[in-house]
């Protein structure tokens, strides 16, 4: 066991506890989401420096001009990405630290997450292996075509804002399946995708804030 793993304090489990309260005051119902926020150490994805403010309830650097996500957003995405079911095969594009690869890993059986940025991707890589998130499947790529290879998805999560959405990645949802995504350039809101036998279903969520979708690697 690491060392962070035993800190004391703002990295406790009971600090954990009432960050996963606050995200059910904001309205996050979802118990399975709820639990998954509970089970995984929000610190070991930011750097140490920032560990005491990891369980706090904002967006925080991890470098390369990125940011983790708030708790609350993390876990609103991916509780209307389950709609109250299990789920398959999801997709994440944008891996950033990993932590909502992890939180992934505890509600779908199987998870595909694509970044652009090789750094992020091997520091992710590693924090995933340290928590022993082993149904994660990592991608250095841009992931704004998805990942063919391993699709159809029954879920598709977009942590980066998109201007478009190519159609070779709503291809990659299943019949059935979801696709959260935060879309816009300025103002920006959480759109649901969702397939149907019969075509695609569009609903508007709420206003988000996130960092833009960037075509190609780096
Ligand atoms: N889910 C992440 C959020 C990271 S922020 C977390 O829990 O930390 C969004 C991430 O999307 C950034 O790391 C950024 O590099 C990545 N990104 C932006 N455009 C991308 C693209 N076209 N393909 C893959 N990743 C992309």
């Amino acid at each position: 066991m690491s060392i962070r793993h035993t800190g004391i304090g703002m990295t406790s489990q009971r600090t954990r506890v009432r960050m996963v309260d606050r995200v059910r005051q904001q309205g996050v119902q979802d118990e399975a989401v709820l639990a998954a926020l509970n089970a995984v150490p929000r610190h070991i994805f930011v750097d140490e420096a920032l560990a005491s403010r990891a369980y706090e309830d904002i967006a925080l650097p991890i470098g390369y001009g990125q940011t983790i996500s708030n708790p609350y957003i993390v876990a609103r995405m991916l509780e209307v990405l389950r709609a109250g079911g299990g789920l398959d095969k999801v997709l994440e594009i944008g891996t950033g630290c990993g932590y909502q690869a992890a939180i992934l890993a505890r509600v779908a059986r199987e998870v595909y997450s694509v970044e652009r940025i090789a750094p992020l991707l091997s520091r992710a890589r590693k924090s995933l292996r340290e928590i022993r998130a082993l149904n994660v499947r990592l991608k250095h790529a841009d992931g704004s075509l998805g990942w063919a290879e391993f699709g159809p998805f029954d879920g598709i999560v977009v942590a980066a804002a998109a201007t478009m959405i190519a159609p070779e990645l709503t291809d990659q949802l299943a019949i059935g399946g979801r696709m959260v995504v935060p879309f816009g350039a300025g103002e920006q809101r959480l759109r649901l995708i969702e397939r149907t036998a019969h075509g695609f279903k569009e609903s508007d969520l709420e206003a988000v804030k996130f960092v833009p979708l960037i075509p190609g690697v780096s």
